[in-house]
């Protein structure tokens, strides 16, 4: 096969390298070479020869002679066999085509042989482009070798950028894509695993440690990662803080041990800037059976979409993709299309639970909890949406018109006599955005509502994501008069001396651990009842007052209250209802308060 042309690809060649030939001039050794050719040869800047059309060199220039100064003791000599002494330094069969392709010029003529070779076998090493040309009837051939190591380096570089991440030399998106392609289409029918890891809450650390050391934590991981992941694997980095994980051969089983392991690999806190930080990580998998079918693409959004389900099942998990989940995923970005419409069209809707004193059993607030009124689907659970909305940057915008609506509700309820603390939910991205002080501010100064009427209520794991900006804003709202509210406590697995040191006036202990203290279960039922109490203790002692949440039967509420809870709230005691409907609840219920006491 003749030797592709132009083709950093081709097949190698070594310089033939030969002995000192002494001085700088070109060398002759046939007689009847007219001086100008040796002049002209002496002229290219690159090592060049003439050859004999047997193969002979004639003639050397100086950048030949130069160069060989350098190489001593090769075979090559002028008057010497020019293929022999290539093929002494190689011998392979593209050094051969490249020397056939030699021989046919010389002896037929035809378009000049122009080739890039590199100088030892394989890529690496340096590189020469060499090009023959015939210079007359007898078929002699000048051949110049110019060096081209540099530029061919330039290019490889270059093509290594675009498929290698600058931060952790792994391999990016671009190539990553190559990668499971190429092994989605080898033979053998082997099952291929993706596994997309995003790392939870890097935003917050990286945002409050600076971004030196969020790229050292970065590549600290990728570090672990390539240690906990097996040599068959190719760990490669997206971007920001998603890495994916090929797995080759990998089917269901085997995909869930390698993300087993590699949730190992955040085991150990990280050391950075002289702190320590707690990392974990949320993983989707996506399998392929090994039939072929599928491409990178579609195997790396499908493992991004169940790293999607792992995050919203609160971190730290790991989830295996289903196609439900890609009918999610729809439904979502239809979601995500109209609620921006709905918001500023008023389908939005607030519903309010109330909450009960649980001593005097009074209610003294209600909780505001968005719905949709969707025009075709009906009214919609905030589950719908809220995290569509956090995820499409649009949350801002939704809360902006909750507090406003609320305000004005509760400003009604005022007017009529009925003073009633009203809480507002708010979004993680609500904080990290900075705008709550001001957006709550607005809301009250639009409706005329005192401050003390309205509580902030943010969850235990949003505050987890960046506790010093909520501890900074929440002390902001409380100095204004707002109450603060911790929500959902007992739900996650935040640091406890985070969530306690928070300025907040309330804590809400999750459903979860208030649906166990009546259980049938005795065992269930008290260690239930003493997590209950130990939080309602912690409560106390930070001088905090607790809400007990999804109070759903009497007994529950007889004993949240026996276990000293401030309030609670739940189905028992009532729904979340309309705001209109309201105030007539709470005037039936004192009806029935004032036949039978309780
Ligand atoms: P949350 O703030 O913990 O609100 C309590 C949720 O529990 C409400 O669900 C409520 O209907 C439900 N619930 C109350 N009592 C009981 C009970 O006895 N049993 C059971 N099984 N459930 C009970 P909902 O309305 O679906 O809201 C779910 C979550 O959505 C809320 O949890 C809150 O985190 C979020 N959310 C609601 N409204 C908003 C909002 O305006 N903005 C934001 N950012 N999030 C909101
Ligand atoms: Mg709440
Ligand atoms: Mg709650």
């Amino acid at each position: 096969m003749f030797p592709s042309l132009c083709c950093v690809s081709s097949p190698a060649v070594h310089l033939p390298d030969g002995p000192r030939l002494g001085g700088h001039r070109s060398q002759r050794v046939v007689p009847d070479v007219a001086p100008a050719v040796g002049a002209v040869l002496d002229a290219l800047p690159a090592p060049a020869v003439l050859l004999d059309a047997d193969g002979t060199i004639v003639l050397v220039n100086a950048a030949w002679t130069e160069q060989l100064r350098h190489r001593p003791g090769l075979p090559v000599s002028v008057g010497g066999d020019y293929t022999e002494a290539v093929l002494a330094v190689r011998d392979d069969p593209d050094v051969r085509d490249l020397l056939a392709a030699l021989g046919e010029l010389s002896s037929r003529g035809g378009p000049m042989v122009s080739v890039d070779v590199p100088l030892a076998p394989g890529q690496a090493g340096r590189w020469v482009h060499v090009q023959a040309t015939r210079v007359d009837d007898a078929g002699r051939l000048v051949v110049t070798h110019t060096d081209i190591t540099a530029r061919v380096e330039a290019v490889r570089g270059a093509a290594r950028a675009s498929r290698y991440d600058d931060l952790t030399e792994l391999p990016n998106r671009v190539h990553l894509q190559e990668l499971i392609d190429d092994e989605l289409a080898a033979p053998g029918g082997l099952p291929v695993a993706v596994l997309f890891l995003d790392v939870d809450g890097f935003k917050a650390v990286n945002d409050s440690l600076g971004h030196d050391a969020g790229d050292e934590l970065i590549r600290e991981v990728a570090l672990r990662l390539a240690a906990h992941t097996r040599t068959e694997d190719t760990v490669g980095r997206l971007g920001g803080d998603e890495f994916v994980v090929l797995g080759r051969g990998c089917d269901e089983a085997d995909a869930a041990a390698l993300a087993l392991r590699c949730q190992g690999a955040f085991a150990e806190p990280f050391a950075v800037d002289g702190q320590t930080v707690p990392l974990t990580v949320s993983i989707g998998i996506a399998v392929t059976d090994g039939s072929g079918d599928g491409r990178a693409g579609d195997l790396v959004r499908d493992a991004d979409l169940a790293m999607y389900a792992a995050k919203s099942a609160g971190r730290n998990a790991v989830r295996l993709f289903s196609p439900e989940l890609r009918v999610a995923a729809q439904r979502r970005l239809w979601v995500a299309g109209e609620l921006r419409e709905a918001i500023a069209t008023d389908q939005l809707v607030v519903h309010y639970q109330p909450l009960m004193h649980l001593r005097t059993r009074a209610v003294t607030g209600v909780e505001a909890l968005v719905r949709w009124q969707h025009p075709t689907r009906g009214l919609l659970p905030p589950g719908d949406f809220v995290p569509v909305a956090e995820a499409n940057g649009l949350v801002d915008e939704l809360t902006r018109w909750v507090l406003g609506t609320v305000a004005r509700d509760a400003a009604a309820w005022d007017a009529m006599g009925l003073p009633l603390t009203a809480a507002v939910n708010i979004s993680a991205t609500h904080i990290g955005s900075g705008t709550l002080v001001a957006d709550v501010t607005a809301a009250l100064t639009a409706s005329g509502l005192r401050p003390e009427r309205l509580v902030v209520e943010l969850t235990e794991t949003s505050v987890a994501e960046d506790p010093e900006r909520a501890a900074a804003q929440f002390a902001e709202l409380r100095v204004s008069g707002i109450e603060v509210s911790i929500d959902d406590f007992g739900s996650g697995f935040s640091c406890l001396g985070q969530i306690v040191s928070m300025p907040a006036g309330i804590l809400k202990i999750d459903r979860s651990l208030v649906a166990g203290v009546a259980a049938a279960d005795h065992k269930e039922a008290s260690q239930s009842a003493a997590a209950v109490e130990t939080v309602v203790g912690l409560a106390r002692a930070c001088g905090m007052r607790s809400v007990a949440e999804g109070i759903e039967t009497e007994a529950q509420l007889a004993l949240v209250a026996a276990l000293g809870c401030t309030y609670g709230q739940g189905f028992h005691i009532a729904r979340p209802m309309p705001a209109e409907d309201l105030p007539r609840w709470l005037g039936s219920r004192s009806r029935r308060r004032a036949v039978v006491p309780g």
